[in-house]
């Protein structure tokens, strides 16, 4: 087999077999097949899409390439979470120490940034030291002694999808069905989660923009974790606005461990007390949703979610003085607050172009393997629906460099919009 001819039959929208699924992923873990091929291949995808059968082929064949976990003999019930992406989305570094306070262990594989996205991993390594390659020894250790992990891709865990993961980020190809389903549900089969709570955004900054794609994209990864036995919850929530305040890695690390103090943006705590509920469910700690909320603020309340998250660091190598003290987080040159043009109410603030403003200062990547700068972002002052005064704080910037300042200070202006009437907030949820 060529890796070419499978290349120009999905170019040719023919259905890839099983045999050529697993003869191209192998050759992308191997590194046999080079990036261009790779790259290619992932265009035709994008464009030509994939039929659910070859998706499951693709999940399957790259959760594959390395090991599979079995959390059985580990824990009693592991549970994850997943985003497909979003703006400002620093979820899984509240929630996970909540659920774990509230004693389900949970051991999760995140991403880098993805396009305008931001990636978890880039967030978590803004504390000094924070180790993100933990070996499969490792991380099993780590779940059974402390029951949290937040960690990427060894080259022992889906390492296909890795690789496939950097490639996409940088040539165009993140914002595919089957390519999202089958990166993300690798992850969840390897790391050998028994239960996954999947957060699918929808909106103008996530890569599913309506609501009937966001549907296919949740049920497509429902279906193949059930196929490989999980239980898998997908929740619709809003990615039309960044979620919370702050944008960029080390700002939005300090909004994550403000919120296990019990701050944070009010969407940003009812977005992760949501998500913690659901996990609590299914990960069998909660009778119902109610409870696993409840169970939620009291571990915010008497401290134990934000000592989950000292603990994790700890464990994982990073300097916990930076999250004692936030201030100590890398803080960049120029920081400048913009203040509203005009007063009214308003009725859009565009999370994708704050997303690609945020990878312009430097907080995600123009090239593979590019350093991500972990100070710059923004901190975004207002939701939609809020009233605004002329002259008001509207956002800050958080930047390095003052050329690229001046670019962004206009498109994050142009993000905002304003009614003269009263606008309604937007739905945190929608399914
Ligand atoms: N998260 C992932 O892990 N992969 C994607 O493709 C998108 C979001």
């Amino acid at each position: 087999m060529r890796a070419v001819d499978v290349i120009i039959k999905k170019r040719d929208k023919k259905e890839l077999t099983h045999e050529e699924i697993h003869y191209f992923v192998k050759g992308i873990s191997s590194g046999e097949i080079p990036d261009y091929q790779v790259s290619a291949w992932a265009m035709a995808i994008l464009l030509n899409g994939m039929t659910p059968h070859e998706t499951t082929d693709l999940t399957l064949a790259m959760a594959q390439t390395g090991e599979v976990l079995d959390m059985h003999d580990v824990v009693d019930i592991a549970v994850d979470k997943h985003s497909t992406g979003g703006v400002g989305d620093k979820t899984s570094i509240s929630v996970l120490p909540i659920v774990a306070a509230c004693g389900l262990s949970v051991g999760k594989m995140s991403g880098r940034g993805l396009g305008f996205s931001g990636g978890t991993l880039d967030k978590l390594e803004s504390i000094p030291g924070y180790r993100c390659d933990l070996t499969t020894e490792e991380f099993i250790a780590q779940l059974k002694n402390i029951g949290i992990v937040l960690s990427g891709q060894s080259k022992d865990l889906a390492p296909a999808d890795g690789k496939l993961y950097a490639l996409r980020d940088v040539t165009g190809t993140v914002q595919s069905i089957p390519l999202i389903a089958s990166s993300v549900m690798s992850k969840k089969i390897a790391a050998g989660a028994h239960a996954v709570v999947l957060d699918v955004k929808v909106g103008d900054g996530a890569f599913m923009k309506t609501l009937e794609d966001a549907r296919e994209l949740a049920d497509l990864m429902v279906q193949i974790g059930e196929l490989a036995g999980r239980k898998v919850v997908a929740l619709l929530s809003d990615m039309n606005q960044p979620l919370g305040n702050a944008v960029g890695n080390a700002l939005e690390i300090r909004e994550a461990i403000d919120m296990l103090q019990g701050g944070g943006p009010e969407d940003f705590r009812e977005h992760c007390l949501h998500v913690s509920a659901h996990m609590l469910v299914l990960g069998e700690r909660a009778k119902d949703l109610a409870e696993g909320r409840e169970m939620s603020e009291r571990a915010i309340e008497d401290g134990s979610a934000f000592e989950k998250l000292r603990i994790l660091v700890k464990a994982q190598a990073g300097d916990v003085t930076f999250v004692d003290d936030s201030d100590k987080f890398p803080k960049a040159e120029f920081v400048e607050v913009v203040e509203s043009p005009r007063s009214g109410y308003l009725d859009r603030v565009q999370a994708r172009i704050v997303g690609e403003a945020a990878v312009t200062l430097g907080a995600g990547r123009a090239k593979k393997g590019d350093p991500v700068d972990h100070a710059v972002g923004f901190v975004i002052h207002h939701k939609v629906g809020d009233k605004t005064e002329k002259g008001q704080p509207l956002f800050t910037i958080h930047a390095n460099n003052e050329k690229l300042l001046e670019e962004v200070r206009q498109s994050i202006l142009t993000a905002h919009s304003w009614n003269d009437v009263p606008v309604p907030a937007l739905p945190l949820f929608y399914e």
